[in-house]
């Protein structure tokens, strides 16, 4: 089939996930046809560095034979089989063990789900039953952040503080978000030091207006992913603990971009030395190449979940799928064996944030900021006054193509541009990204004078 008939045919049957499908059908698709190491192909041959790990996930890049053969062995062998019913497999328990090694001390129990969505329902589901059986039933109420991202489900949408989303779905009534540490974009006249006290305050403001017996938990990404890759400032997380340390309140840690090494540590949560109830993961477990997701319980929530009796109703037909567990540990394997995650935190992280924190001077950047494998700049009209191209921050847009054309892998949010590329990348490979970047902003500015 030619290029002009497999784009027909997408336009005709296939609706693309976070598009508009009126707009999309007028600009077409890019068809990505392969990709090795750090770069990806499209059908006309352009190869393109990976500046987004696919969605946050191949943080191993693309030719990681050992998890494709390690699937496909399974497939072979026992292909599926559930885990209800009193039914385990083997790849479920060695990948539940190898998680509890590598993930926050007394993390030691696993659920798992098909993807991270699923993960962040599953949690809703723990916390409500941890409560109940802790005879504790008015603790309801979860504590969540705006312009979070916790998933597509009713659950995960609920949980987001997305209001693009939230205009498009009726929200879980017991759900209710807090200020982002979102210095650039709502940080004022304060310092970035005085701001992330502020926002973690906010957390105590709100736990005092709903009353802390109401609260059952709080729920965060250590950093904002597809919010726009929101660093919070260096006083935002030790404040937080301050405060949930006042409570019984449940710590949900959502870790499902920064899980697995992006910040240059295992979990996000190792990074900020936070120590959660529950840890949401997916995407880079398997390395992006087979669906699967999980939350993670801690000690403290597992013993009240699993010493008192009845059936907790829930679990997914693939919770547990012998295949994307293979995925699982070959994944871990490759990340302990090479020493991945400590290569970003030694020396490409630190490379890096050199190099990218050189796009600051660019005429059209107000920020940059990275760390470990994960940046982000801001596009601004002004630098001084922070201020935008357009009050609809088109230029991210404009920057993103701008970017593919110069073959790299950009992601627009607003008019903040971010990059997760693969934990593999090389530092010349950092120099190309930068390089890259560099000639998009260039082009942006011309575009947009
Ligand atoms: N939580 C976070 C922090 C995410 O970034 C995502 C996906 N981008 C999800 C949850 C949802 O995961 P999935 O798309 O696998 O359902």
């Amino acid at each position: 089939m030619n290029k002009s008939q497999l784009l027909q045919q997408d336009r005709d049957h296939l609706l693309h996930p976070f598009t508009d499908f009126h707009d999309l059908g007028k600009q077409g698709t890019r068809v990505i046809t392969n990709a090795d190491g750090a770069y990806i192909t499209d059908i006309d041959g352009q190869r393109m560095l990976d500046g987004m790990s696919g969605l946050w996930c191949c943080n191993l890049g693309y030719s990681r034979n050992e998890i494709a053969d390690a699937i496909y062995e399974q497939l072979r062998t026992l292909p599926f089989y559930n885990s209800f019913f009193q039914c385990t497999t083997i790849p479920s328990i060695e990948l539940a063990d190898a998680l509890s090694e590598v993930t926050p001390e007394g993390m030691n129990n696993v659920f798992f789900t098909g993807s991270g969505s699923e993960a962040n329902d599953t949690n809703l589901r723990i916390i409500r039953r941890y409560w109940d059986l802790k005879g504790q039933p008015e603790k309801r109420i979860v504590i969540s952040r705006q312009n979070a991202y916790h998933g597509s489900t009713i659950g995960g949408a609920s949980l987001g503080g997305m209001s693009g989303m939230h205009k498009q779905f009726q929200s879980l009534d017991y759900i209710t978000h807090i200020q982002q540490p979102y210095w650039f974009g709502e940080g004022g006249d304060m310092s970035p030091e005085e701001f992330g006290v502020h926002a973690a305050r906010c957390l105590d403001e709100k736990i005092q207006e709903l009353g802390p017996d109401n609260v059952a938990a709080f729920i965060a990404e250590p950093i904002q992913g597809a919010g726009g890759v929101i660093i919070p400032p260096e006083t935002y997380w030790p404040e937080v603990k301050k405060v949930l340390a006042q409570y019984d309140i449940l710590l949900v840690m959502d870790e499902v971009i920064f899980g697995f090494g992006r910040t240059g540590e295992w979990f996000g949560s190792d990074y900020y030395g936070l120590k959660p109830d529950l840890m949401t993961f997916a995407k880079a477990v398997t390395n992006g190449y087979f669906p699967l997701g999980g939350t993670m319980v801690s000690d403290r929530v597992a013993e009240v979940i699993k010493s008192k009796g009845g059936e907790f109703t829930h679990g997914y037909t693939y919770s547990a799928h012998p295949a994307a567990c293979m995925a699982g540990l070959a994944t871990l394997n490759i990340l302990r064996n090479e020493k991945i995650i400590d290569n970003v935190r030694d020396t490409t992280g630190p490379y890096l944030a050199k190099r990218w924190a050189e796009l600051a001077d660019h005429p059209i950047v107000g920020e940059t900021r990275s760390l470990g494998m994960v940046g982000a700049l801001e596009l601004v009209k002004d630098k001084s006054s922070r201020a935008r191209f357009d009050d609809d921050c088109t230029a991210g847009g404009v920057c993103r193509d701008m970017s593919i054309k110069h073959g790299l892998v950009m992601r627009a949010t607003g008019d903040t541009m971010i990059i997760a590329p693969p934990l593999i990348i090389t530092t010349e490979q950092v120099d190309e990204l930068v390089e890259k970047a560099h000639r998009a902003l260039d082009d942006t500015a011309k575009a947009l004078a």
